[in-house]
């Protein structure tokens, strides 16, 4: 940030007053700019055991595996936002969803937000920022060309969950390194 989105003057990074972390302050308005993270809603749909996800049609990762997942909207829920990515990337509509896995991406000031549940019916096709859509049994899932860590490692929760027999809620923060 350059420049105060309340008055257009210039800012400056530091610690206000009682605060701890240095934030964009605006030395003519006073306006203190906070950025805070993200979240991102995702789904993974299911139809007769197998997985719906979609390959990217957009940087970053183009060309790569990933389920439908998008930044929350200022207006809807969080369960709506992972509804409503799924009908935008995959144009799949969901039954219903359950909470399946909750991730914070500490590094990057994400946090992902996945739920998982039956499609409503087999249709499905790829959404603008899709390439393709496809399902997948949970056996050939392409591991190799997945596009984001945080995707590999909810997938990889999904297969041990269904290996399992049940579905748990998982609550878990990923490593900068993966
Ligand atoms: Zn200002």
């Amino acid at each position: 940030m350059n420049y105060c989105s309340a008055c257009g003057a210039p800012v400056t990074k530091k610690v206000p007053d009682g605060d701890n972390l240095p934030r964009f302050v605006c030395e003519a308005c006073r306006a203190i700019h906070y950025h805070n993270p993200k979240i991102v809603a995702g789904c993974i749909p299911e139809w007769n055991g197998d997985i719906l996800l979609c390959r990217r049609a957009i940087e970053p990762k183009s060309g790569l595996w990933t389920f439908p997942a998008g930044f929350m909207e200022i207006g809807e829920s969080i369960e709506q936002a992972a509804a409503r990515e799924t009908f935008e990337e995959a144009q799949a509509q969901m039954e219903r969803i359950s909470l399946f896995a909750v991730l914070s991406l500490p590094h990057i000031g994400q946090a992902y937000l996945v739920f998982r549940g039956p499609m409503r019916s087999s249709d499905f096709g790829a959404g603008e920022e899709s390439l393709e859509v496809q399902l997948f049994s949970l056996s050939a899932i392409p591991w190799d060309q997945i596009a984001f860590p945080v995707v590999r490692d909810v997938l990889r929760r999904y297969v041990e969950d269904v290996t399992r027999g049940e579905f748990q809620v998982h609550v878990a923060s990923l490593p900068d390194c993966l």
